[in-house]
């Protein structure tokens, strides 16, 4: 269903397509197809990992001359002002920051531990604590729009506000706390404000270290746990061994999640644990396994990551105006080195509102309406904030006179479903084909691979990634055949249209125009001010643009040649991988018994009684696959990347 919302969106005008982009760019697990960088590695191998910066705040602190709030300020009677609303979703962290001389990190995580005693618990130093957050707030960049630590403190009060919901009440160990908190502190340490996509299509240090998988996730992770190294900065050092191995799985766990190309997956396991959740005569929720606990945890710190839009609408403007600078900052980059520009970073056409309405119906709020099914009635409000404030993103949107665009969103409100049935269909049946990654046609094609049912083509990476489905494997491919053979059809066609190239050609057109318009205009194009008025120019230049191109295909054509010319390189490109895709094809269908079970093997033995038993357990598996030998698809599809 997704998909074909996706595609409807993306079919409806620029802008729409450029949201569709977004979402499926962002949102959903494929792999990346990226020329494989020759190895540039002029000094030694990476033995440090980067970033990680020696700062003292220890010197200047004691247990006994800590401020009242962990942090130095002139500001002590409004912030305890503020702070009086700690356990409110309606909470001002923009304000703490002001108030915390810009130290909103360390302030909430100081004001949270406190409140839930957790220094006392787990004999946390205070000093320790409080040189560990502010240490690690000082990794967080300062000169990043949106993933600075002002949202590390927002996901982190987030987080606390929703642990101590009622239907969760008393479920969760002080351990199993203490990781949440810090996991929401520590998931976007060290962010340098551009995206996985941009890492891996620079081929960065990160995306090399990190082999483009999870690549900002793995090293917030890293630098999280290293900083913990450093001089009184070890607020784990009363735990026994065995609650620090728990923690460090929950926590990597927890931050992993936070990758959002997982959101597809993670959404669909909390749906599956809706539809089966048991719940105590209180209303609690019941859950008795790791597996379980450690879902709800990660959907928990994913639901914080994607919560501005569930805020007061005053809050939700000013993060709306962060993530947008910072998505602009990385297309001015993008310009600048002459690469695609990605979806949503390009300051001359993104159309902020649309993509905001589009977020929130696409992922926003199908996240949060399972969440509240999860802890009924719990969540009401959060869910009627986030409608109000879609409503009003909607109204704001800058009017275009025909295609109305508008009409498509108005009208399918909320009606799309990701429905279970269909999310676990994807999962089986890799929706993730390997897609010539960021072109417009990869986009569509990945929009198209969501629909597409063909079996067993699902390459052994992305097996890993969709885990615990494959036992069911045997009923999904009975499924396809029911249900998908006339959706096929629908999809032929859509592929057969696309085949001839006509639509690369208008994007192609449209783009090359629009760079030609802007460079008559001289650019410009801040975020704020005039950017209304920009964008409503935007669209409407957009409907000139697709007239004009309706209007003369051969005139499209033309120009699309002499684009081409430049273009061959990528074109080849494209062949490639398709070819690649082939491969995968075959290697997936060899790889996925032996994987399978793998899985399944897994699954049983992480299916024991005692909770702290199972995340052990994990940990020695984890240790195990590390040494594993490589699969034989691995084996094969190196081998034939070598002979070609
Ligand atoms: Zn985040």
């Amino acid at each position: 269903m997704l998909n074909r919302e996706l595609s409807h969106l993306s079919e409806m005008s620029r802008s729409g397509n450029q949201v569709s982009e977004y979402i499926s760019s962002t949102f959903m697990d494929k792999q990346n197809e990226v020329e494989i960088p020759s190895p540039t590695l002029k000094d030694k191998p990476m033995i440090h990992i980067s970033g990680v910066r020696k700062l003292s705040h220890s010197s200047s602190l004691s247990s006994a001359s800590m401020p009242r709030f962990g942090v130095n300020t002139d500001h002590e009677d409004e912030l305890a002002k503020e702070l009086e609303d700690l356990n409110k979703w309606s909470f001002n962290i923009f304000r703490v920051a002001e108030f915390s001389n810009n130290r909103p990190l360390s302030c909430i995580m100081y004001a949270i531990f406190q409140e839930r005693e957790l220094l006392k618990t787990f004999r946390i130093p205070v000093d320790t604590f409080v040189t560990y957050v502010m240490t690690l707030e000082d990794h967080y960049h300062g000169n990043v729009a949106y993933h600075n630590s002002l949202h590390a403190a927002d996901v982190a009060q987030s987080t606390h506000v929703l642990l101590s919901t009622p239907a969760l009440d008393a479920v969760f160990t002080d351990l199993e706390i203490l990781a949440v908190l810090f996991a929401a502190a520590i998931h976007d340490v060290d962010h340098p404000g551009v995206s996985n996509q941009f890492l891996i299509n620079t081929n960065s240090e990160l995306a090399l270290m990190y082999n483009d998988e999870s690549v900002l996730e793995n090293h917030h992770l890293a630098v999280g746990f290293k900083l913990l190294h450093q001089e009184n900065c070890d607020i784990f050092q009363n735990l026994t061994k065995r609650q620090r191995q728990s923690l460090r799985k929950l926590v990597i766990d927890m931050v992993l999640a936070t990758d959002m190309s997982k959101h597809m997956t993670l959404l669909a396991d909390l749906k599956t644990m809706v539809e089966t959740k048991k719940v105590t005569s209180s209303g609690v929720l019941l859950l008795d396994h790791y597996t379980e606990r450690i879902q709800v945890l990660k959907n928990m710190v994913h639901c914080a990551d994607l919560s501005n839009p569930t805020k007061l609408l005053p809050l939700y403007r000013q993060w709306t105006e962060r993530i947008m600078e910072e998505f602009f900052r990385q297309g001015d980059k993008e310009r600048e080195r002459g690469m695609e520009i990605s979806a949503m970073c390009d300051k001359h056409t993104a159309s902020v509102e649309k993509s905001q309405v589009g977020f929130i119906d696409y992922i926003v709020h199908p996240l949060w309406e399972t969440w509240a099914d999860l802890v009924h009635p719990d969540a009401q409000e959060i869910l009627d904030t986030l409608e109000e404030n879609r409503e009003w993103y909607l109204n704001t949107m800058p009017q275009s006179p025909s295609p109305p665009p508008d009409r498509h969103l108005q009208h399918d409100r909320f009606q799309f479903e990701l429905t279970l049935e269909e999310l676990e269909h994807n999962n089986h049946n890799n929706i993730y084909r390997r897609t010539s990654g960021g072109s417009s046609r990869g986009i569509r094609n990945s929009l198209k691979a969501l629909c597409d049912d063909s079996n067993g083509d699902r390459t052994q990476g992305e097996q890993e990634e969709t885990g615990e489905e494959d036992q069911n494997q045997a009923e999904a491919e009975e499924d396809d055949e029911e249900n998908h053979n006339g959706e096929q059809n629908g999809i032929q066609e859509e592929e057969e249209e696309e085949n001839t190239g006509e639509k690369q050609g208008e994007e192609a057109e449209e783009e090359l125009e629009e760079v030609l318009e802007e460079q008559e205009e001289g650019g410009g194009g801040e975020i704020n001010g005039e950017q209304d008025e920009e964008i409503k120019e935007e669209d409407e230049r957009d409907e000139e643009i697709e007239e004009e191109v309706n209007k003369d295909e051969a005139e499209v054509e033309k120009a699309e040649e002499e684009e081409n010319q430049g273009e061959e390189e990528g074109e080849n490109e494209d062949a490639e991988v398709e070819e690649e895709t082939e491969e995968n094809l075959t290697e997936g269908e060899e790889g996925k018994d032996e994987e399978g079970n793998t899985e399944e093997d897994k699954e049983e033995e992480t299916e024991m009684d005692s909770k702290d038993e199972e995340a052990e357990q994990e940990v020695a598996e984890e240790n195990a696959e590390e040494v594993a030998e490589p699969q034989e698809g691995e084996e094969d599809e190196l081998q034939e990347e070598q002979e070609s």
